[in-house]
């Protein structure tokens, strides 16, 4: 498809090119929507095979960004950046100073955060060149990195599909399978250990599963055997697209809610999902605690961990009031959140 085309298409407000000769700097910035605020989004950094993947994938975060903001409730618009590059071998805090000088030209249109491949020291580095930037670490004045808040509104999503199919939100006995232990997942097994769960976890990484069997007696299985586990949830948190059609046949739980971004391979997974009887809460409702801590820190409001904790929470009644949608429209749960991030966007407010 065209790149104009495309963008008419799912009405994209802006797309900058950002080309530095004297730091190799080569990204792309995506503004989606603004319609509720400025386009919030993180910075990419991946040694992208293409410019052509880069730029679909930038597009594609980007608008993911404004329906996570517009589900969540959080006043700000979608976007997002994308460096393309090896985060460990290109990046260097003069090509940071270089992405934030063109974040500033946008003059508060777009701010950055952070994301694979950057940290929350990159951000305060960034910050040398423009103010429009989030998730700065806590040593420069900043929030810091949102991945633990992040866990907890995964964890608020879980509660919430646990209460729709068993009518009990009690993490007690519950049996939960965790994909990925990285900062959202490790921190979402912790919390789920404290409430009472039972987990098995898997990781491509091993030193992250043996501190996992041996701080909260978690089961380990290998990457493939994760998706046969009889559980009470499955909780997908490290990559995208782990709902296809070679898994869904295998899912042995009544739910699935996790914090990885894209997990549905496609669209029409959602219903497959639904077909098999197996609840889904949708990815960007249920991952958005950070996105909601950002915007804290973005208007520049108390970051302090109660005030954004009990927002954070209504990620449990935003799940159920998405899957008592679902239920009373026969559609799915996926196709609910986006028609409510669509009233809202529509609407302006
Ligand atoms: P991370 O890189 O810290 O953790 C990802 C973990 O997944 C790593 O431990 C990695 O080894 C593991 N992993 C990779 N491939 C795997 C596989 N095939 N099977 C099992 N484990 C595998 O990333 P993160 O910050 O914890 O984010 C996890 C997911 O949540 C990502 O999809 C991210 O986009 C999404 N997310 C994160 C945040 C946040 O605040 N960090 C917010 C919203 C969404």
């Amino acid at each position: 498809m065209q790149l104009f085309q495309r963008l008419g298409e799912y009405d994209y407000e802006k797309v900058v090119f950002c080309n530095d000769n004297d730091t190799g700097l080569r990204a792309i910035i995506a503004i989606h929507d603004t319609a509720l605020g400025p386009a919030l989004g993180g910075v990419r950094m991946l040694p992208y095979p293409t410019e052509a993947e880069a730029l679909d994938d930038v597009l594609r975060l980007a608008r993911g960004m404004t329906y996570k903001a517009a589900i969540a409730g959080v006043n700000l618009g979608g976007g997002k950046s994308v460096v393309i590059g090896d985060s460990r071998a290109d990046k260097n805090p003069a090509l940071l100073r270089a992405l934030g000088r063109f974040v500033d030209t946008l003059a508060g249109e777009y701010v950055a955060g952070q994301d694979i491949g950057t940290n929350s020291h990159d951000m305060a580095v960034i910050r040398g060149a423009t103010r429009h930037v989030a998730c700065v670490h806590e040593s420069a004045g900043g929030a810091g990195d949102p991945s633990r808040t992040t866990a907890y509104g995964v964890s608020c999503g879980i509660r919430a599909a646990l209460k729709a199919t068993t009518g009990n939100d009690a993490f007690g006995g519950r049996h939960i399978a965790i994909q990925g232990l990285g900062n959202v997942g490790f921190a979402l097994a912790r919390f789920c250990h404290e409430a009472g769960a039972r987990l098995t976890v898997t990781d491509i990484a091993g030193p992250v599963l043996t501190k996992a069997a041996r701080e909260l007696g978690a089961e380990v299985v290998s990457p493939d055997a994760i998706y046969d586990v009889e559980c009470d949830v499955f909780s997908p948190n490290s990559i995208g697209a782990v709902i296809n059609d070679d898994t869904i046949p295998r899912f042995r739980c009544p739910a699935i809610a996790g914090g990885a971004n894209n997990v549905l391979a496609e669209a029409r997974h959602a219903d497959a999902l639904t077909e098999r009887g197996i609840l889904y809460a949708p990815d960007y409702l249920v991952n958005s605690g950070g996105l909601i801590r950002c915007q804290e820190e973005v208007l520049g409001k108390a970051t302090e961990d109660f005030t954004v904790y009990s927002k954070v929470a209504n990620i449990y009644e935003q799940t159920l009031h998405v899957i008592r949608m679902a239920s009373e429209r026969g559609m799915s749960t996926a196709a609910a959140a986006d028609w409510i991030a669509e009233e809202r966007i529509a609407g302006g407010e």
